[in-house]
């Protein structure tokens, strides 16, 4: 396995395995890897083969955290996530610095962004204004310079999924998206690198978001349920948690993320909750 850290470095390989007509997949990943991208990777390998190459990118990019967020202190363990790479049959970790990602940005010289303007807006681009401009120009900048086939994404992240897809949509990236199911801890917590944040208690609370989930698919039946009342509901149901606070519910349309005002088998319920100072996202289709 190799571990490139130059943006040379990474153009110089994926061009060469282009040229000899090697399928590349990519994981975009942040690091402090978990069961989830360990999952990706494993669809990322069954996608290009055995003679496929497969690039896990780790980087903690520093435009998609809003001036107040986590960025700073967002978990990382570089030498632990090379480890897991390796025994996952990886091929390249891409592993870049600020300095390389963003070249002149110290000193204010950095000013091309990709800006998704319909998808981004509601849910996670309400409450983190700036986050999937730094999404975008990210993976736009990754798919530069891997020139993946196929990219992997988790449905974790269902909106990123849906911004990230209309980019490569509109902005003609000969990409193929898979987007791979959500991994959860055997209570439902769905995994996440910032589930290490939690004490004990707050851990126990962060269920509170799967029992949500659960909650809405134990309503949706044959008749739809007003979305308002449904939300009523899950804001009573998050509110009996003591360190748990609703950012967000939301019932929309898979595809479009349009919102829907009434609730039925195949909506998608979306919902962001602060446990303690720790925000946790989930999402499922009813
Ligand atoms: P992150 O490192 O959190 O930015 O996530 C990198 C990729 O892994 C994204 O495509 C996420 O959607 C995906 N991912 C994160 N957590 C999970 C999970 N529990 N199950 C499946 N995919 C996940």
């Amino acid at each position: 396995m190799k571990v490139v850290k130059s943006i040379a470095a990474m153009q110089r390989l994926s061009g060469r395995w282009r040229r000899a007509g090697r399928r590349i997949g990519l994981v975009p990943t942040m690091g402090f890897l978990h069961e989830g991208h360990l999952s990706l990777i494993r669809v990322a390998r069954r996608r290009v083969g055995a003679s496929g190459q497969v690039v896990v990118s780790i980087y903690v990019n520093p435009t998609q955290f809003g001036p107040a967020e986590d960025w700073v202190r967002y978990p990382r363990d570089l030498p632990r996530d090379l480890k897991a790479c390796r025994a996952a049959g990886v091929d390249v970790v891409f592993a870049p610095s600020d300095a390389a990602m963003y070249p002149g940005k110290a000193a204010g010289r950095y000013s091309t962004y990709v800006v998704e303007e319909q998808l981004s807006q509601s849910m996670e681009g309400r409450t983190r204004p700036t986050h999937f401009r730094g999404v975008t120009t990210v993976v736009a900048k990754l798919f530069h310079l891997v020139q993946p086939d196929v990219a992997v994404f988790g449905a974790k992240d269902w909106q990123q999924a849906a911004v990230i897809r209309r980019m490569v949509t509109d902005l003609n990236f000969p990409v193929r998206m898979v987007i791979a199911p959500t991994v959860r801890e055997p209570d439902g917590l769905a995994m996440s690198s910032r589930n290490k944040y939690l004490d004990p208690e707050q851990r126990r609370q962060a269920t509170v978001l799967w029992q949500a989930l659960r909650h809405a698919r134990s309503r949706v039946g044959r008749t739809p349920i007003p979305a308002a009342r449904l939300k009523k509901e899950i804001a009573r149901l998050v509110a009996a948690a003591s360190q748990a606070k609703l950012d967000y519910v939301e019932f929309f349309d898979p595809e479009t993320l349009a919102p829907v005002a009434r609730v039925s088998r195949g909506t998608h319920m979306a919902l962001a909750v602060w446990v303690g100072k720790t925000r946790l996202i989930d999402n499922g289709r009813l």
